[in-house]
């Protein structure tokens, strides 16, 4: 099969020619149809996530269909479609996992980074953290709930329960299905993008934001909660610094710039501010369960398989409206 390969960080990926991989007995061997691009991808080609498996196919927002079912499998039947998302596996038996945190798994594994994911025509995935999806939409829509819509759907509710004005920094993938959930849910929704990037302004109010400006501008209203999807640290204490009382700042990402120091008067009046690790299955039952009703429509742009690196550094740019998504050769929806 062909496959897009990072065989050393901060390299460009090399398109290869590789075994189709073979399904263990708990595991699915999937024909993948769409893969998304997600900045942590970035992360790690770049290096600033450090402990890749090499060589590696990277890739965890993966929609495509059984072509075989390990032995010990269950709910999953040869053409089924199914999603996989970053959470590749966890022990189950670590304290993080008995306590319903699995997201904390001591013992993890990452589809994309720790085993390989769905940059290449087929994967094999644990069925255990495996997605049934729905088969009403296109492949490629479908890809970036996996890891933007599911992580962004965690980092939003994160924010509590009491929030009516929503910050949202880095109008991204992540965001775009956000916005879309948050404006469902009766939220009003302040978009923040780097400054002067009018584009990704009105494509945030198109998706119903009230507002839309530059990271360092003073919102008309002070934010109930921020959500910082853009790796920049410096957005952490303008996020505070526009919040109202008891606000909560959370951060989705993976990696971000280190932060600079701020006054504590910013984080006084208890103020919260956390960042959100991973997911769990439960997040991504309820993602799936929602996106129907919102209902969610992704801004997507699909790009070849064999064009990754041109997808990497679309992304490296930021010139990108929505989600960018591989489509696989073959794939009948996007031939
Ligand atoms: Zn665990
Ligand atoms: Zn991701």
């Amino acid at each position: 099969m062909t496959a897009m390969v990072l065989e050393r960080p901060r390299e460009p990926l090399r398109q290869v020619q590789v075994p189709v991989p073979a399904p263990g007995p708990t595991h699915l061997l999937i024909k993948v149809r769409a893969c998304g691009v997600c900045r942590t991808d970035l992360h790690i080609v770049d290096g600033e996530l450090t402990e890749p498996k090499l060589p590696l196919i990277p890739g965890h927002e993966i929609v495509g269909t059984v072509a075989e079912a390990g032995a010990q499998t269950r709910g999953f039947a040869v053409g089924d479609r199914v999603g996989v998302p970053w959470l590749g596996h966890t022990d189950g038996t670590c304290r993080y996992c008995r306590r319903g945190q699995e997201n904390l798994c001591d013992n993890p594994l990452f589809t994309g980074y720790t085993v390989d994911g769905g940059y290449a025509e087929y994967t094999v995935a644990d069925h255990r953290f495996c997605f049934h999806m729905p088969e009403d939409r296109p492949h490629a829509d479908q890809a970036p709930l996996l890891c933007a819509g599911l992580i962004g759907y965690r980092t939003y509710r994160m924010a509590g329960p009491h929030v009516e004005h929503l910050g949202i920094y880095g109008f991204g993938a992540a965001a775009h299905i956000v916005a879309q959930i948050a404006v469902h849910e009766e939220k009003k929704v302040y978009a923040f993008t780097r400054p002067g990037d009018t584009g990704a302004q009105a494509f945030a109010r198109r998706l119903g934001a009230v507002w839309a400006g530059d990271s360092g501008e003073t919102p008309p209203q002070r934010l109930d909660a921020a959500l910082i999807f853009a790796p920049v640290g410096a957005l952490i204490p303008a996020a505070l610094e526009a919040s109202d009382k008891g606000a909560a700042i959370v951060s989705g990402g993976i990696h971000m710039s280190d932060i600079p120091s701020f006054p504590y008067r910013l984080l006084w009046e208890e103020r919260v501010l956390r960042s959100v690790a991973n997911l769990t299955r439960a997040d991504g039952e309820q993602l799936l369960a929602l996106a129907p009703q919102v209902p969610v429509r992704a801004a997507v742009h699909t790009m070849p398989l064999a064009e990754a690196n041109e997808a990497l550094a679309k992304l490296r740019d930021g010139h990108v409206e929505g989600a960018l998504v591989l489509a696989m050769p073959g794939d009948p929806q996007h031939p």
